[in-house]
């Protein structure tokens, strides 16, 4: 199959280590995501090391899946590495293996088979539930895991041969060396889960002399190290835009985002070098993206945005908060004809907001509104979550409440520049994620949540130019599931396989109590399964954390230097 890119790197597979970097979703998902561009080119950084990317094939997809870059099998490679960062792509791996030829349990492969490994986002949450398919897992950011993997992998694992083809001859002796020796390592097979009669984790044990908790291993220092768009094509969310990520973690703490925990501290890249990375993509597009969970905390953000506010430079932002528009920036939404802007106020009520620690009030938001409509942005997104703790009927009203507000401000600005542009009111079902303040807290139950979903349809009925798109709250469950689960709730991925993704047939067959993993508290001193990784957050912090949100007291965000508030620094 022939992609319509730029930036594709080929190698010759002869004498070198041969990596497959496998995205469990489509092209079009996949190369959407920086995160899967920047490690593909960080395998091909290595001379000896050749990689190449494959998707999940479309709907239609038959047959077996092969390489974008020269169409060869999964099977072909000496390492299949998995790159997820949504758990809801899970079973899409099972599928791929088996497309592939390739047992889907590790323990069942051999030094014959290719090493199966993974990383990104979703397993440096909680890499439990898929950890019986990986034989390993590299849990932290890929700059600083892969030169430590490949020095391990020459040492131990591959003897590299210019004449013929690289291969395992002691699989198992180069994880275990893997497992004692590189930061950030997780080899499952060396690790076994006991459990309480209840069903609770009793211990985790280790089998070897692998460490009793896996580092996060993260780059202390971003400011010489650029992450840029590595290949541009249409075929992506950002049809071939020049994504640039301004920098990793946010320092607000809203207590419902993993993103906000598990990337402490928060690093920011300087503006010098951001304006460097705008330069390099604007000789290759007009369309710049700043990328990052916290785009409007960047330091120097004003100065780069009036740095390079250009005629030829349409640049957005993948987010922006509601408190953060200045006049420069509203400038270059202006210049860079934004058509659509997102406001993300998360909760209805001021009361939740607290309990989320959002930090941004009702006039914040209404204000935003109208500056970005009265600026020439005819369009707004509004994000909203259903599900949150403590939400009570008041606060699901209060949502809808707020979007009428905010339409009739709209409205008047809009009036004004006689251009009426259309809301879009979207909903998400709250997943409670490892490593955040709300990790103990159970998921609100799906009948529930399609409740609130159509009281604030019915309530936004009829107001003209606003649309409601709310997520499927049963997908919501499944994310739920994979992200909380442990070990055994891999029997559940392994059943949705057998029944080709039937999920009414998997659950109801399942051996497992997914009751169990969604909507029970857990007790503060229970073992979570991510607590086999240390991401440096104190739990004694997060547990101070969630009293507060029931207390409905917020905190002030991280200072990002000089503190030992969380325990990361
Ligand atoms: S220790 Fe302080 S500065 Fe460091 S990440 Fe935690 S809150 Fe932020």
């Amino acid at each position: 199959m022939t992609y319509n890119e730029t930036g594709t790197i080929r190698k010759n597979w002869r004498g070198r280590v041969r990596v497959v970097l496998v995205y469990p979703n489509t092209y079009f998902v996949g190369m959407s995501n920086l995160g899967f561009q920047t490690v593909y080119h960080l395998f091909n950084q290595t001379d000896d090391v050749v990689c190449e990317r494959a998707f999940m094939p479309g709907k239609s997809g038959q047959g077996k899946i092969r390489t974008a870059e020269s169409g060869r099998l999964l099977s072909d490679a000496d390492i299949i590495a998995f790159s997820l960062s949504y758990e809801n792509d899970y079973p899409n791996i099972l599928t791929i293996l088996e497309k592939a030829g390739i047992p889907r349990l590790s323990c069942n492969r051999g030094d014959n088979h290719p090493l199966v490994m993974a990383g990104g986002v979703a397993c440096f949450l909680n890499p439990e539930p898929i950890a019986r398919f990986i034989d390993c897992f590299l849990l932290g950011e890929a700059e600083a895991l892969l030169p430590s993997f490949f020095a391990c992998l020459y040492d131990r694992g591959i003897e590299l041969n210019r004449r013929r083809n690289a291969g395992f001859s002691d699989k198992s002796g180069f994880l275990n060396h893997l497992a004692q020796n590189v930061p950030g390592a997780y080899v499952p097979e060396f690790y076994r889960t006991t459990y309480h009669k209840d069903g609770t984790i009793r211990s985790f044990d280790q089998l070897c002399d692998a460490p009793a908790q896996i580092e996060r291993v993260f780059l202390k220092d971003l400011s010489h190290i650029p992450t840029c768009s590595k290949l541009l094509t249409p075929d992506t969310t950002f049809q071939e835009m020049f994504l640039i990520e301004v920098g990793r973690g946010c320092p607000r703490g809203c207590r419902f985002c993993s993103a906000g925990y598990i990337y402490r501290p928060p690093r920011f890249r300087p503006v010098s070098l951001l304006e460097d990375c705008i330069k390099q993509g604007a000789s290759l597009t007009d369309r710049i993206g700043l990328v990052g969970a916290s785009v409007s905390d960047l330091p120097g953000l004003t100065d780069l945005c009036t740095r390079t506010c250009r005629e030829d430079i349409r640049l957005s932002f993948s987010s922006l908060r509601a408190d953060a528009l200045t006049p420069e920036l509203l400038s270059v939404l202006k210049q860079s004809r934004v058509k659509t802007a997102t406001i993300a106020p998360d909760a209805g009520s001021e009361r939740l907001r607290r309990v989320i620690n959002k930090g941004i009030t009702e006039e914040d938001i209404l204000s935003a509104a109208e500056l970005l409509v009265s600026n020439g942005i005819p369009n707004l997104k509004l994000y909203f979550m259903i599900g949150l703790p403590t939400e009570t009927p008041e606060d699901v009203e209060a949502i809808t409440d707020l979007c009428k507000r905010i339409k009739s401000g709209f409205l008047e600005c809009a009036r004004a520049k006689k251009r009426i542009g259309e809301i879009t009111v979207s909903l998400s079902s709250f997943v409670p994620k490892p490593f955040t303040p709300f990790q103990w807290v159970p998921m609100d139950n799906v009948q529930s949540l399609k409740k609130k979903i159509k009281q604030i349809r019915t309530g936004l009925k009829g107001v003209a130019n606003v649309r409601v798109h709310a997520d499927m709250p049963r997908q919501a469950q499944i994310q739920a599931l994979f992200s909380r689960g442990d070990r055994k709730v891999s029997e559940i991925l392994s059943l949705a396989d057998d029944n080709r993704g039937n999920w009414a047939k998997t659950l109801k067959a399942a051996s497992v109590n997914t009751d169990f993993y969604l909507y029970r508290e857990r007790e503060p001193d229970e073992f979570l399964p991510w607590n086999i990784i240390n991401h440096g957050v104190r739990t004694s912090f997060l547990e101070r954390e969630y009293k507060r949100a029931k207390q409905g007291k917020t905190s002030p965000p991280c200072p990002m230097e000089s503190c030992n508030a969380c325990g990361v620094c």
